[in-house]
């Protein structure tokens, strides 16, 4: 008897059908002998629906109140799905996060989990029920609702997995796997049989978004076996795996990317050591999150320093960078939220050398122009126009023999 933790998406759960379709998935789960937690989603687009009635309440919605609003979309599929389980004669009991003590620190809308209170949760499941657990919420010492940030759900799951040392966790979503970039903008995209932890772990990072970056960050931590699977199509779906391969990897695995970034740059700033610390600490005084920062090698005794940050900070790191802007002299501070990251990944690319000028030639033929470049051992990112971002992808996808059919003929 194997100990297996499912988490269903927001799609997966989307509506009554749905939810029903998840309950026979359970149920034939409980049949072939195993324990199952099950962890589950908002219904799809009820997140949003929430935060967009937050935002006609306050302009920057109070984060404790928040995080009570948005953690009751887990709590009705919760319920409804161990409605329907009972409906077809399987045991299952519902619990919110703070009722089965996923207990996190006080950082409402992005709270961290610091521990998982197994007991209750081992009993249940030791008395032959399914065990169903509102993803993507927790609760602080001070027994205030928090929540994990967006995508959290699948944190949930692997944090249950991990105190519970289940066997395998298992994220089922709209997708049948991780592909090698998002299929919805690459329909050539292919699915992996598996991906190093390491890729995976690049890949949540620099965008995308199948599965939350803190859930393979938790995966890593305690060896949680994570399988991404669909709702919808039976198959394998990816494994997530702790081992690199014997064969040689391809040199690019992966092309990702992020919509949610904005650029910065201050201009003719006076090249005088501590200016990084000078622009960048009031930022993050601010609690605002830094990604790419290029300084450029200064002439004439000035520099100009550029740097992304999440597209929902940008007006605020503007406003910063103004005062900083003056109190150092520098000439100006420009900004632009119409960009994107694309990045690609590979555990390859650390045995293999022009890499870059591939995806550098990539973009020239296109006409793309590159806007910043940050580069480690298995990444190259590029900021450009969010207008290229389709055809920036499909490019690097192909240059890089990645479309479906390419691979079939190797
Ligand atoms: P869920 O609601 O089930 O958590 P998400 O929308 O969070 O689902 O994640 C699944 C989506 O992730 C897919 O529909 C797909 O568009 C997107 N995605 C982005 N990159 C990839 C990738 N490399 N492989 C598969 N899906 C990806
Ligand atoms: N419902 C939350 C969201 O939409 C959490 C999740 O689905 O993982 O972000
Ligand atoms: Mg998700």
């Amino acid at each position: 008897m194997a100990l297996i933790v499912q988490k269903y998406g927001g799609t997966s759960v989307g509506d009554p059908d749905r939810i029903k379709n998840v309950a026979r998935k359970v149920k034939a789960a409980v049949e072939s002998g195993d324990q199952i937690i099950v962890v589950v989603s908002a219904m799809s687009g009820e997140t949003d629906r929430l935060t967009g009635l937050a935002s006609q309440m306050q302009t920057r919605p109070n984060s404790r109140e928040m995080d009570v609003l948005l953690s009751t979309g887990e709590q009705v599929t919760i319920s409804l799905l161990s409605m329907a389980l009972h409906d077809i004669d399987c045991p299952a009991k519902s619990y919110t996060g703070s009722q089965v003590k996923i207990l996190t620190d006080d950082q409402h809308t992005r709270a961290r989990i610091k521990d998982i209170d197994a007991q209750k949760i081992q009993h249940d499941l030791d008395q032959g029920k399914v065990v169903i657990v509102a993803g993507f919420q927790g609760v602080n010492e001070k027994g205030c609702i928090t929540t994990l940030g967006r995508g959290g759900s699948d944190t949930t799951a692997v944090a249950l997995a991990a105190a519970l040392k289940a066997d395998e966790c298992q994220i089922y979503t709209d997708v049948d796997g991780v592909y090698t970039t998002d299929p919805r903008v690459v329909p050539e995209a292919k699915r992996m049989e598996k991906i190093t932890f390491e890729e995976m772990l690049e890949m949540a990072s620099l965008g995308s978004k199948v599965l939350q970056i803190r859930s393979v960050e938790f995966a890593g931590k305690y060896k949680v076996p994570l399988r991404v699977l669909s709702s919808f199509k039976e198959g394998p779906g990816t494994l997530i795996t702790f081992e690199e391969s014997e064969v040689e990897e391809p040199i690019v695995s992966g092309i990702a990317f992020n919509r949610d970034e904005a650029k910065l740059t201050v201009t003719r700033v006076p090249d005088t050591p501590g200016i990084a610390y000078k622009i960048l600490g009031p930022v993050s005084e601010a609690n605002i999150e830094v990604d790419m920062i290029i300084q450029n090698t200064g002439t004439d005794g000035h520099t100009d320093f550029t740097f992304t940050v999440h597209k929902r900070d940008y007006d605020k790191a503007l406003e910063i960078l103004q005062e900083t802007a003056k109190a150092m002299g520098a000439e100006s501070v420009t900004g632009d939220d119409k960009i994107v990251k694309v990045s690609i990944v590979g555990v390859g690319m650390r045995s293999h050398a022009g890499v870059a000028s591939t995806m550098f030639e990539t973009f020239s033929k296109e006409g793309i122009n590159i806007n910043m470049i940050s580069t480690s051992e298995i990444k190259i990112s590029v900021v450009i126009d969010e207008k290229y971002l389709e055809l920036g992808v499909r490019a690097l996808h192909t240059a890089f023999g990645l479309d479906a059919e390419q691979a079939i003929q190797e």
